[in-house]
This record gives C-alpha cells, sequence and structure tokens, in this order.
C-alpha cells in the first residue's frame, strides 16, 4: 500500500532537525507558533529547487535535501542572520521511501549543524521541485544589506568561487579533470558550506554584504549597484582552490571564479577605516575570506589586471563549449 501523506510526513519530517524551545507548536496543526527574540527582526527568504534545472535530475537524494537548506541559509547569512526555522513545500513524482529517507537525511544533517528545526511544509505530487522556506532572526537595525556599501570601501569575498561551477560541469560531463580534483569539485557543488558564522560575525564590520549565488561578477555587481557605486575587481586577487587551477589552469580558474554559479559564499564590503580592524578581529585565514576590490564613485563594474581594465562581459564566457 502506497505511504499516505500524513505518514509520510510523521515519518520522514516530524521532529527533523535541531529541537528548539522557541517552537510551542511545529508540524501536525495547521500552522506552527514560533517565538522571535524580543529586540529582534524576523528575517525570511525562500527558494526552489527544480529537478534537472537547478540539479541534474540524477542527484543523489541527500545532495537535494542539503542543498535545499544550504540556499536559504546562505542568504540569511548575507543578512547576517541567524537561522531558526525551517517550512519544506515538496513536490513528488511518487512516495519512494528510499528517496524520503534520504532526503531527509541530507536535510536533517545541515539543519542539526546550523540548529534548524523544520517546523511544516506542504507535500504534492508532481515533477520533482523542493521549495523550502528559512526563517531566523537578527538584531533589531542590524541586518546585513546590499545597499550599505559607499565608495571607498574594499570589497572581500570568502572561500573560493568557481569550485561548485567547475563541480557541475564535471557532473554533467563538460568537464574532465584529475580524480581527487574532481571529487573535491564536485562535493562543492552537491554540498556547499553557507558561511552562516561569518555572517552573523560580519554585523558591525560589514556595510553591504550579498551571498555569491549567481556569479561573483555579477552579484558583486548587484552589491555595488545598491550601494550607489561602481565597483573594480582585482583579477590577480581572485582566490581559487588548488583543484581548480589544476582543473582549469591559473587563467581559466580565474575567469570561472568571476562568472560560475552555486558558490554560495559571502561577498561584502568594509569601510576602508575598519577595515585594519575587521583583518585583527576576524583573522582572514582564519574565516577564510579575502579582499577582491573595492567600491569607487560612480556606477559598473570593471575587472582590472596589473592596472589595466579587462575586457569581460558577464555572459562572455563560454567555458565548457
Ligand atoms: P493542511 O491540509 O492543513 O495543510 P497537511 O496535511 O498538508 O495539512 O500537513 C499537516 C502538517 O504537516 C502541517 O503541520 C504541515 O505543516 C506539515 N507538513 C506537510 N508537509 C510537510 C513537509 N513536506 N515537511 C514538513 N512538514 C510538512
Ligand atoms: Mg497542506
Amino acid at each position: 500500500m502506497p505511504l499516505s501523506e500524513s505518514a509520510l510526513i510523521e515519518r520522514y519530517f516530524r521532529g527533523l532537525g535541531a529541537q528548539r524551545t522557541d517552537v510551542p507548536l511545529g508540524i501536525g496543526d495547521d500552522a506552527a507558533l514560533l517565538e522571535c527574540p524580543p529586540d529582534a527582526q524576523l528575517v525570511a527568504t525562500t527558494d526552489t529547487l527544480v529537478a534537472g534545472v537547478h540539479f541534474p535530475p540524477a542527484t543523489a537524494p541527500a545532495a537535494i535535501g542539503h542543498r535545499a537548506l544550504a540556499v536559504n541559509l546562505s542568504d540569511l547569512a548575507a543578512m547576517g542572520a541567524r537561522p531558526a526555522w525551517a517550512l519544506l513545500a515538496l513536490t513528488l513524482p511518487q512516495a519512494d521511501e528510499d528517496w524520503l529517507a534520504e532526503f531527509a537525511a541530507g536535510l536533517a544533517r545541515l539543519a542539526r549543524a546550523h540548529n534548524v528545526a523544520l517546523v511544516g511544509g506542504d507535500t504534492t505530487r508532481g515533477p520533482l521541485t523542493v521549495t523550502l522556506q528559512l526563517l531566523g532572526c537578527v538584531p533589531q537595525g542590524a541586518a546585513l544589506t546590499r545597499a550599505g556599501g559607499r565608495a571607498g570601501d574594499e570589497l572581500y569575498v570568502s572561500g573560493t568561487p568557481g569550485d561548485a561551477g567547475a563541480g557541475l560541469a564535471l557532473l554533467e560531463g563538460r568537464l574532465t579533470a584529475p580524480a581527487a580534483a574532481a571529487a573535491y569539485l564536485r562535493e562543492r557543488f552537491l554540498a556547499p558550506s553557507p558561511r552562516v558564522a561569518l555572517g552573523e560575525r560580519l554585523r558591525g564590520y560589514a556595510s553591504a554584504c550579498i551571498d555569491v549565488s549567481d556569479g561573483l561578477l555579477g552579484d558583486a555587481g548587484k552589491l555595488a549597484q545598491a550601494s550607489g557605486s561602481a565597483l573594480t575587481l582585482e583579477f590577480e586577487s581572485l582566490p581559487v582552490s588548488e583543484p581548480l587551477e589544476q582543473a582549469l589552469g591559473a587563467e581559466a580558474a580565474r575567469e570561472l571564479a568571476l562568472t560560475a554559479g552555486d558558490d554560495y559564499e559571502l561577498c561584502f564590503s568594509v569601510p576602508a577605516l575598519e577595515s585594519a580592524r575587521l583583518m585583527r578581529e576576524l583573522p582572514p585565514q582564519h574565516w577564510n575570506y579575502r579582499r577582491i576590490g573595492a567600491l569607487r564613485a560612480g556606477a559598473g563594474v570593471a575587472v582590472t589586471r596589473g592596472g589595466t581594465v579587462m575586457e569581460f562581459s558577464h555572459s562572455g564566457y563560454q567555458h565548457f563549449s
């Protein structure tokens, strides 16, 4: 007998993730009751993953569960918020119990790691689609936004962008790489590590912040535009991982770091006068970020190399065709 919707929810989703004391009523009623701390603002985000659009159809279910939460954690990280509660709208072609068990395990592992409780959702039949809504809190008035940067601010990025884009290309057979490098890059696509702790710590340092999901060049450009500034990115300063360099060479690795998606790193600006304090109090080698450029007066994005401006359009690079 196929699993009923209520049995499915009971078996795989009730109690998933962290147990939190600020959930007086979770899964099982018509809606959840949640308690925001006093003096905090609620921060809300949602993202949808469609099979064949946002991940290859054959992706392991645990990785889909991980990614569904990771992409939303990254949005809250960019706001400097602390994640707390998730709702899951799941559309499934059929109630495959092996698939559900693995999906729930992948989701639960990351949820517990970030103290997130699953407090509700919806389950429907149709082409595989995963929509996760994530709620969190930030002290009143302390949220980071894209708009707070000013000309003269330094620009930083966390991690090594480009890895996930290469990982996806490997999974789709558009790229080959030595085995160890390929394994690392694939994992960076399948199991991104959203920079939640860094986002929270950046409150009080960063003037603006955005998460890098659609390519560093475009996303940093959005931050600059929202901040009413132009942006200069220094090609030689772009951090790239060793496996990415092994797979593509130094030049193409940096091009991919600028243009590939799915990184889920943070890009943030810091007033020049605050940069020394940032470096001292949040050591870059511990927090894993690097200066890549600066906001300037004006509008638009320039990538410079040895002092000269490179020709670079957002969609101009077709790496694997
Ligand atoms: P309703 O008809 O009131 O929406 P449902 O039968 O859809 O009720 O859901 C029952 C309970 O299970 C609700 O608390 C709902 O939030 C929760 N729920 C349904 N689907 C999911 C899911 N995929 N993940 C987590 N909770 C879910
Ligand atoms: Mg429902």
